[in-house]
């Protein structure tokens, strides 16, 4: 949406790249061919993987941008539209690279709490973006560390009270029995971003997506840098998406393997909350972590706030095991 956009966004072109049949090819100062091929630079755009992509999703090619990792896409909604001292607002606990990277971009970060780390009162959040005069907003939805899920109405009713572009960052989204709704075609400051990271198993390949209007994926590509996403990526985003039933098949094991584990969790009475992602947040007693950690068992642990709270990713059902065992003998050994 161009009422957002920086001013000097505003005015610049986007780097185009040629991208014709040639004989001879000396345009790119590119090297010498040694392997395969990769002395050339990646398709500026990922035409190939987005157009696939596209498909999957029942979009337009025009209405994603690919990044490296969703992260990059973050970042370039901050270069697009945040001006320095601009407000960025998001609910805590969240991502706390949205903060990180707010302060990189010389904004300001502002959080509204959830009520009990898992329920967003969406009528006082969106007076708090109004009062704050956030021009971005960030929705973790499934929540990352809570895994909590925002109601679609609310998020529907933020993307259409406020005054500001929305992120919709829903890269747990495929393992939440959420319907997928990224209307990007109704509502123009809305902007949806998903990763291969999670529920496609591929964080190693640095892979993510956006998906908004047809004009604010061309801004998009104005502040992007070219070639943002290499050729293996791209090769082996391709891939993934032809191998789609081997993601569904592990999501289905996932979910199945969460609720064990949540089960398992209230019975130690560690109090994990509903999760719509591939992980559980609980609370417990602070020699857990250390516990675990000796027995080369790594969850996550959180300061401040956060303090004696964990996240703990669904793993395999083997990986699963040797945890409860885990907790069992941690547990035992405390009472
Ligand atoms: C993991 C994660 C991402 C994805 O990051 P990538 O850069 O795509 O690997 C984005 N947002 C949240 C909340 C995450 O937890």
């Amino acid at each position: 949406m161009k009422k957002y956009l920086r001013e000097e966004i505003k005015n610049l072109n986007a780097y185009e790249v040629i991208n014709r049949d040639y004989r001879v090819k000396l345009d790119a100062n590119e090297g010498v061919d040694w392997i395969g091929g990769l002395n050339r630079y990646p398709v500026d755009r990922s035409d190939k993987l987005r157009e696939a992509l596209a498909e999957k999703l029942d979009k337009s090619p025009d209405e994603l941008v690919l990044g490296n990792g969703s992260s990059e896409l973050i970042e370039l909604m901050m270069k697009a539209y945040l001006e320095a001292g601009e407000t960025v607002v998001s609910f805590s606990p969240s991502f706390s690279m949205y903060k990180i990277f707010t302060i990189i971009h010389k904004g300001k970060y502002e959080d509204y709490p959830l009520d009990g780390m898992e329920r967003l009162n969406v009528d006082g959040f969106i007076d708090f973006v109004k009062e704050k005069k956030a021009k971005l907003v960030i929705l973790g939805n499934p929540n990352n560390p809570t895994g909590t899920l925002i109601p679609r109405e609310d998020i529907l009713k933020i993307v259409r009270s406020v005054d500001a572009m929305v992120i919709l960052d829903e890269a747990y989204i495929e393992f939440s029995n959420y319907p997928k709704g990224d209307d990007t075609r109704e509502f123009e400051n809305l902007v949806v971003l998903r990763t291969f990271s999670k529920a496609r198993g591929l964080a190693g390949i640095r892979l993510g997506y956006m998906i908004a209007n047809k004009e604010t994926i061309g801004y998009i590509n104005r502040v992007k840098s070219p070639y943002n996403v290499n050729v293996l990526t791209q090769e082996m985003g391709l891939k993934a998406l032809e191998n789609d039933s081997i993601t569904s098949n592990n999501i289905e094991i996932i979910k199945r393997e969460r609720e064990r584990m949540k089960m398992f969790l209230e019975e130690k009475e560690l109090k994990p909350l509903s999760s719509g992602a591939n992980f559980l947040f609980f609370k417990a007693p602070k020699n857990i972590f250390d516990a675990l950690w000796d027995k080369d068992i790594l969850i996550r642990k959180f300061g401040g706030e956060l303090e004696d709270y964990y996240r703990l990713t669904i793993g395999t059902p083997e990986e699963n095991d040797i945890v409860i065992e885990a907790i069992e003998e941690v547990e035992n050994a405390r009472s």
